[in-house]
């Protein structure tokens, strides 16, 4: 699976997961890097995090909820920790709510939580350049991590669609062109997805029941191996959260 990470005029965004150290370290180490960002808590954002700052010897920084997270991050489930390795506590990030700036360029921090709560974007307004993190990955999901949000994620979609953006670097799946389409696709695809969940829910069906109506993959294996932590179940669980949360 991959996850990229993202240098531009000494600002190197994300650090990859742990298990792919040797490799992304014998590329990254060749690079003049004077500072470091997380865009959010994640193990394939953060996993070579403590190494890197190690090596470099420059300040690392992310956003304030994002900061305070990684001083003690929540447990990760084994096929995370198969997939991508371990989240180190770190307890040497400097906290941001504004913004990042390098000799060339100033980076807005732009708050889009949803699918982890102290995830921001990195918007480059004079380049229309979007660093999204993982609010795009894909035209759609078919699963999600228990805590995500869907209303969140639907919520920062339109906030990162009102900025004026060509370039889109998702995490998994950068964009080069139209961005902004395939962000809207995504929203498209949630609100729908929100929606018909909403009108199930209404007619009194369990979430259950509401996956198998939609067609929604089982994934047994995913399921089994995560522990319930990944799942096209959490995603109908979300909405019903988010839709109970909305209306009290
Ligand atoms: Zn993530």
């Amino acid at each position: 699976m991959y996850v990229y990470s993202y240098f531009i005029d000494g600002l190197l965004i994300d650090t990859g997961h742990s298990n792919a150290r040797k490799m992304i370290l014998s590329h990254l180490t060749k690079l003049p890097v004077e500072q470091l960002f997380i865009t959010h808590h994640h193990e394939d954002h953060n996993g070579n995090l403590k190494a890197l700052q190690n090596h470099f010897k420059v300040p690392a920084y992310a956003y304030t909820k994002c900061a305070n997270i990684m001083k003690n991050p929540p447990k990760i489930s084994f096929s995370q920790w198969l997939t991508w390795g371990k989240t180190d506590a770190n307890q040497n990030i400097i906290p941001l709510d504004k913004e990042i700036s390098t000799n060339k360029y100033t980076f807005q921090l732009i708050p889009i939580p949803g699918h982890a709560r102290d995830m921001v974007a990195l918007f480059e307004p004079n380049e229309g350049w979007l660093f999204s993190a993982d609010l795009y990955i894909y035209d759609y999901i078919k699963f999600c991590l228990r805590a995500e949000s869907i209303a969140q994620q639907i919520s920062s979609l339109k906030t990162a669609l009102a900025l004026d953006f060509e370039v889109l670097f998702c995490s998994h799946n950068p964009k080069i062109k139209n961005g902004k389409v395939h962000l809207q696709r995504k929203l498209d695809f949630l609100e729908n997805f929100y929606q018909t969940v909403v009108d199930w829910h209404h007619q009194g069906y369990s979430p259950k029941q509401i996956r198998d109506k939609m067609n929604l993959p089982k994934q047994y294996w995913m399921r089994f191996i995560s522990g319930g932590a990944l799942s096209s179940l959490n995603m109908v669980k979300s909405v019903i959260r988010d839709e109970a949360m909305i209306k009290t």
